[in-house]
């Protein structure tokens, strides 16, 4: 009989996310108001674009292994040698390095419970298990909760999002500065850093090099590269080292190489899409307000919206999407009683306001 190995083959069945294609697919729907993954409204700039299609024939080529000049690119935007980035097919990837690295089978990690699930999901596949913390009722990371449990704990591991997924909550610099200098000597501060493009540099940790610290960037948000897959990771040369053994030499797609490295010279195009999504931002607040719902503050591209509890925030996706729009809710508590929706251009919010309008009259508190 053929088995896969135990590790493996003891694991749940699990699908961190269902995505809006197969919804569509259930639905019988053609189209949708895509407001559930982050993805970018704005989509990517049109110079990204412009070089993607020159170069398009030479897909039959596979990328530069070492994804140089996108490195050399990155080294300057962080101020850093190309020594210290790594290239991979978005920050999904690069974190599932950063497990199979450092967390040994049976190891630990520490994350706030119901924070972005990949980290989770790679945890488990590479046989570890991560220690949850609640989130505050704010619906803020618990940084001091978080702190105590690795003292306690001691695990390989402690992931955080900033500015965080699902609550959109950011911790300036100084704050991440304390938390970091909180950790045990001996873990490794995974900073998920995917939504950094929406806040200002000199509001982030700064450029910082250290064996205990990894941080993470993605093309996928305010860049609008989603689909290409492309992020990557800021370290050391000595962790790069360690991920250097593991990682896919041929993983990452050419096209989203050239894309890439295109659109960090467009920084007004990028400039426009942060402007517009603050502005979108202020549109779903306004539009809370308006039904008297609560959000929470967000330094992201989507907002999450209070509705009271979770029943009703899963009725309320349930019906937003048989009306053709497509969001998500966080899955555990507190902020399960939230609904979140990425902000989209401006008929795409119009479209969901009056979708929330109309479902809210159905869906009662
Ligand atoms: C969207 C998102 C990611 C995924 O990034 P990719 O580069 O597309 O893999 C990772 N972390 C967080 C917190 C996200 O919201």
């Amino acid at each position: 009989m053929i088995r896969p190995a135990p590790s493996i083959d003891a694991l749940p069945a699990a699908t961190p996310f269902i995505g809006p294609e197969r919804l569509m697919r259930e639905q019988g729907r053609g189209e949708l108001v895509r407001l559930g993954a982050n993805e970018s409204a704005f989509g990517p700039s049109p110079i990204a674009v412009a070089a993607m299609r020159a170069e398009m024939d030479r897909v039959a080529w596979y990328g530069d292994p070492d994804s140089l000049e996108l490195r050399d690119a990155l080294a300057i935007k962080h101020g850093c040698s190309p020594e210290n980035v790594l290239v991979g097919a978005g920050i999904d990837d690069v974190m599932g390095l950063a497990v199979r690295g450092w967390v040994a089978p049976g190891g630990l990690a520490v994350a706030s419970r119901g924070t972005y699930p990949t980290f989770e999901y790679h945890v488990r596949g590479y046989g570890g298990r991560v220690e949850r913390v609640d989130y505050r009722d704010d619906g803020t990371p618990d940084y001091q909760a978080l702190i105590a449990r690795a003292h306690a704990v001691k695990p390989a591991i402690v992931y955080l999002a900033n500015p965080d997924n699902p609550s959109g909550a950011f911790a300036p610099r100084k704050q991440i500065e304390r938390f970091y200098a909180a950790l045990p000597d001996d873990t490794l501060f995974v900073l998920d850093e995917a939504y950094a493009d929406f806040v200002e540099d000199e509001e982030l940790l700064a450029p910082t090099f250290d064996d205990r610290l990894f941080r993470m960037r993605t093309f996928s948000k305010a860049y609008g590269m989603a689909g290409a897959r492309i992020g990557y990771v800021l370290t050391t040369l000595q962790n790069i080292g360690t991920l250097q053994k593991i990682r896919l030499q041929y993983g990452v797609n050419r096209n989203a190489q050239i894309g890439a490295l295109a659109c960090l010279r467009d920084d007004e195009f990028k400039r426009r899409v942060v402007t517009e999504t603050a502005r979108g931002r202020d549109e779903y607040a306004a539009l809370a307000r308006e039904l008297e719902l609560a959000v929470l503050p967000s330094r992201t591209n989507f907002v999450c919206i209070d509705v009271g509890d979770a029943t009703r925030a899963t009725r309320i996706v349930a019906e937003l999407l048989k009306r053709g729009v497509w969001i998500r809710k966080p899955g555990a508590p507190p902020l399960d009683r939230c609904i979140r929706a990425s902000v989209g251009t401006a008929p795409m919010r119009a479209a969901f306001a009056q979708a929330l309008r109309d479902v809210l009259v159905e869906v009662p508190a």
